[in-house]
């Protein structure tokens, strides 16, 4: 277990401390300071120390979760456990090493998360679209693809027989996850009915398959050790009813059951696609392929918990771990974990979503930092950022989701005298929907109060309409803990987080390849 309690650190009990005691008893709140024992791997002059093996380096993703969503996150987190909120934070904050990280794309102010993520995996900045390609491969060219691949740090441990492990809460094809073990000129290109025909025929392979043909293409390798996500349609034919939902089928045109090839492919495999099955297949050490969902898996709002439901996010991550752990014998393993959803709640303008999948990525990285030791490096960074904005001077512990209060309790009024809320973004869906509905209601604003606001699915005020929110071009943080962690500092290129990662595994990287 890793050297911080993360409860002592969120302890409500006072503290001597002058400033403490000042700024937050009244409000009944107050953070220790934390004291972290794990040791630096850089030193004083800024030479990589030789740190040995790793156990393990971890790296979540909070999908979309911009500075803007960590504060609220940490704010909204605070206020489930009864605090005022600003005083609380989350698990990762407490990591003792922070960067700001550029996040463009080679052809993009703004980026999208599979060229962000290409760049954080590979050390190569990319094109926004494109799964770990060169930037010379114009998006969609599958021609251009061809040879244009960059390695992946999943695909060098895999050809050195390390064991590596991706969890996602949306399609295990998705950007995010699929730049791990995929190259495709086209994030889109997640099953064979995505592919236009010409790409196919010019030798490009859909995502889906190159994840369950990953052993036999990558000599040396046997393939991803550990895969929970969703997006199981992009592994059945178009003819075969889904498990879960008869009324759904697959979606390849092709008419292969990849799962069934994935699980010929070595002995000792499991799939799972429900949480019943996915409990019983936890411990051992086979390899499994865990799909829980036709597309993404529900937000973490909506998850249904039952045995036939699907595992949370922090679940999955102690699954990984439990498992890899086994896999490995004491050799470093690579796990990457992405909470996926928070981007596609803020793409939708709905905060609450993207609140509580902020919270189930916070869980997971806590419960991470449990089950590993000090000589794991946990990264923990966002690949781009979204349009919230947390404004219009709220009082100090004011419900986050909540309607403006001033310092007196007073709702606060906008210039037309409308109340307003704390949570906000420039653009999106939702300003279409607020100028149908005042259209509706004879041009005057519709008055919102603290019942609609807090409601699962009200959408916050955008001001520029579009059918979906849009990302944003601000740095997003990174936060390190465990060897090597201390290179996270300073303004840093995203592609420079491969080689915090690539460095501390260099040792395993220094093996021969296998053939
Ligand atoms: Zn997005």
């Amino acid at each position: 277990m890793m050297s911080f309690n993360v409860a002592n650190l969120i302890g409500r009990k006072p503290l001597s401390g002058l400033g403490c005691a000042l700024a937050l008893t009244a409000l009944g709140g107050c953070v220790e300071t934390p004291n972290f024992s794990a040791e630096s791997a850089v030193t004083a002059t800024g030479q990589l120390a030789s740190v040995g093996a790793p156990e393990a380096v971890v790296l979540f993703i909070g999908d979309g979760m911009g500075v803007s969503t960590v504060t609220a996150g940490r704010i909204y987190a605070g206020q489930k456990l009864g605090l005022a909120g600003e005083e609380h934070l989350l698990s990762f904050e407490q990591f003792p090493d922070v960067a700001l990280v550029k996040t463009y794309n080679t052809d993009m102010q703004v980026p999208d998360s599979a060229g962000t993520m290409s760049a954080i995996v590979t050390g190569i900045k990319t094109r926004a679209g494109v799964l770990s390609i060169a930037p010379s491969a114009p998006r969609g060219d599958c021609k251009a693809a061809l040879g244009a691949e960059v390695e992946t740090l999943m695909e060098a441990l895999e050809v050195r027989g390390f064991k590596t492990g991706v969890v996602s809460t949306a399609t295990i094809t998705h950007a995010t996850p699929g730049a791990n073990y995929s190259h495709s000129a086209d994030r889109n290109w997640e099953s064979d009915a995505d592919m236009p025909e010409a790409a196919r025929a010019a030798g490009c392979r859909d995502i889906a398959q190159q994840l369950v043909e990953f052993a036999a293409s990558t000599p040396g390798s046997d393939g991803v050790d550990v895969i929970l996500g969703g997006g199981r349609a992009h592994f059945f034919p178009d003819s075969v009813p889904d498990s879960e939902y008869p009324d759904k089928t697959g979606k390849r045109r092709d008419g292969r059951d990849l799962t069934a090839e994935w699980l010929a492919g070595a002995d000792n495999r499991t799939y799972v696609w429900n949480t019943e099955q996915f409990e019983a297949a936890a411990g051992g050490s086979g390899q499994v392929l865990g799909l829980f969902e036709p597309s993404h898996m529900q937000f973490d709002a909506d998850r249904n918990t039952t045995a036939t439901g699907e595992p949370s996010l922090a679940a999955m991550t102690e699954f990984a771990i439990n498992k890899l752990k086994a896999m490995s014998s004491g050799k470093p393993f690579l796990l990457i974990v992405e909470g996926g959803r928070i981007d596609h709640a803020h793409h939708g303008n709905n905060a609450y979503r993207a609140m509580e999948d902020t919270v189930a990525l916070d869980a997971a990285v806590h419960r991470a930092t449990e089950m590993l030791s000090d000589n794991a490096l946990l990264l923990v960074t966002a690949d781009h950022s979204h349009t919230f904005t947390i404004s219009g001077y709220p009082k100090r512990g004011n419900p986050l989701l909540g309607l403006v209060r001033g310092p007196d309790g007073e709702l606060m009024k906008d210039l037309n005298g409308q109340p307003y809320t704390t949570l906000g973004y420039a653009n999106g869906s939702s300003a279409a929907a607020e100028a149908a509905a005042r259209a509706k209601n004879g041009g005057k604003p519709i008055t919102l109060t603290d019942e609609m606001v807090q409601a699962p699915n009200y959408q916050q005020t955008s001001s520029v309409p579009m059918r979906s929110e849009t990302h944003a071009g601000e740095d997003v943080s990174a936060y390190a803990i465990g060897p090597g962690a201390a290179a996270v500092r300073g303004v840093m290129e995203q592609n420079r987080l491969y080689n915090v990662m690539a460095d501390v595994l260099s040792e395993a990287l220094r093996q021969p390849a296998g053939r």
